[in-house]
Order: structure tokens, then sequence, then C-alpha cells
């Protein structure tokens, strides 16, 4: 059995795309090798917190306790049965990060073990390795896979095709094998219009739902002056990227952060 490093577990509302709003268990895994500007959990890109944090979606139900890393498969499953008794709503459970493929062996083996107690499985990755997506992918009923467009600067310069070719792959191997696959991009202001017009012609024909998400500003961002004025895109923009992506795909939706809205994890 794997042994792993994982930040928090917690169970909450889906805050993003088509599945807002369902109750999910969330296994925040350390780590992350990119650097997106906007990045909202920086406080998991620690790949060996010396502890996970457990609570649950209401304090009332579960008070918060450290577990210390790092933890075994055995471990993040007794957290998924403790919080599975108090989720009556739980629609699956919601592999995150950080970067949960940089614990891809970690991440199969509860996943594992989730799908045996009939529980869905549910991945969120910047899709920065399709090897590694490829080691989980059986896993996974719903994969939702980022595509970083070269203003977040999540990598650099020299190292953005091969990021986007591994995205791109990671798509096709979640659609070839029935995942249901959500594309999120997340969108700064003055997104190049061409730029997001492109990624929709290369996912063209694919079994997706399509997620422009625009960016919600906050205090650390890493172009800390940035105010909202400056990096969210109006109104009119998100009309007209939403517009060009539906030239070439059908399932298009233009959905913010709904958990920030909520003030919850
Ligand atoms: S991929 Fe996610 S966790 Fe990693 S830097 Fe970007 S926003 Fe942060």
């Amino acid at each position: 059995m794997s042994k792993g490093y994982i930040t928090e577990i917690f169970d909450s509302f889906q805050g993003e795309g088509p599945y807002v709003g369902r109750r999910q268990i969330f296994i925040r895994f350390a780590g992350c090798p990119l650097h997106c500007f906007y990045c909202d959990t920086s406080y998991a890109k620690d790949p060996h917190p010396k502890f996970c944090d457990f609570f649950g979606g209401s304090s009332m139900i579960h008070s918060k306790k450290l577990i210390r890393n790092p933890m075994s498969t055995k471990a993040a499953v007794e957290c998924i049965k403790e919080l599975r008794t108090s989720t009556p709503d739980l629609h699956s459970i919601c592999y995150t990060g950080g970067e949960p493929l940089s614990s891809a062996a970690f991440v199969k083996e509860i996943a594992a073990e989730a799908k045996s107690m009939q529980l869905k499985n549910f991945l969120e990755t910047s899709g920065n390795s399709a090897k590694r997506f490829a080691s989980v992918a059986d896993y996974f009923d719903f994969a939702s896979i980022d595509i970083k467009l070269r203003n977040h600067l999540a990598v650099e310069e020299r190292d953005y095709d091969n990021l986007y070719g591994n995205e791109l792959e990671c798509i096709r191997i979640a659609v070839d094998r029935g995942t249901e696959t959500i594309v999120k991009v997340i969108v700064v202001k003055n997104t190049p219009v061409g730029e997001i017009e492109q990624i929709c012609k290369d996912l063209a024909g694919l079994d997706i739902k399509f997620v422009l998400q625009p960016v919600t500003a906050h205090s650390s961002m890493k172009n800390a002056d940035a105010g909202a004025d400056i990096v969210v895109p109006d109104v009119k923009e998100l009309f007209e990227l939403s517009a060009t992506a539906g030239r070439y795909l059908e399932h298009v939706m233009v959905i913010p952060q709904v958990h920030k809205v909520m003030g919850i994890r």
C-alpha cells in the first residue's frame, strides 16, 4: 500500500463547472509543479506538508483534526468513511490539488478503494502528464481537465507547447475511456479570442463539456496589485469567447467559482 502527502480532506459543495452545488468529499493532494498566477490553493503547493487537515463542511458535524503525513491509503479511506456517514447527499469523491497527478500511484489506490465502496470518483487536474493520467483514468467516472493559457504563466514559455500537448492527450484519453469529461479554461481580462478559438478547433468532435471560468480576483495573486478591474474579464468578453467556442463545440458554459460566493472551501 502507498503512502502520500495530502493537504486536506473535507466535504463541501463543488464550486466549479457543471456539477456546481453537488456535495463532494474533497481530497486535496499536496504539491503542484505549475505556477498559475491566479492560483487560489497555493497553500497546497508544498509537496510535503507535515499534517493533513481533516474537517467536515460544517464544523458542527466534524471538528477539525490534524493527521500526520505521509498518510497511508488506509488512513485516507478511513477519512472518506467518516465523512460518508454525514453526507447522504454525496455525489462523488473529488481528487484535487495541488496537482493529484503528482501523486498518481497514491491517487489510484484510494480511488480503487472508493470504487469498491460503490462511490463515484471525480478527478480535477491540470492535465500536465498524459502518462500519469493514463495510469489512473480507469478509476474515474468524471475528469475535469484544465487547459492553461499562455497568459496564466503556469510554465515557462518554452515549456508551454509540451503542457498543452499533455492536456489535449489527457482529454482524448478520458473521452476514449468513456469518462465524463469537463474541460475548463480560466479566463482573465483580454484573453485572446484566437487562442480560445484554436483550443476549440483542437477539441472539436470530442464529447466534452467546455467551461469558461472567469478568474476570481484575490489578494494573494502573484501579480499582487491585480485588482478585479485588471484581471477579471468583463461580461462582453465572456459573451464573445462563449460564442467563439460555440462555433466548434456543443456544450459550452460560462460558470464562475460559486464556492467563493458562498464563502466555503
Ligand atoms: S495547476 Fe492549480 S494548484 Fe497548480 S499552480 Fe495552477 S491553479 Fe495552482
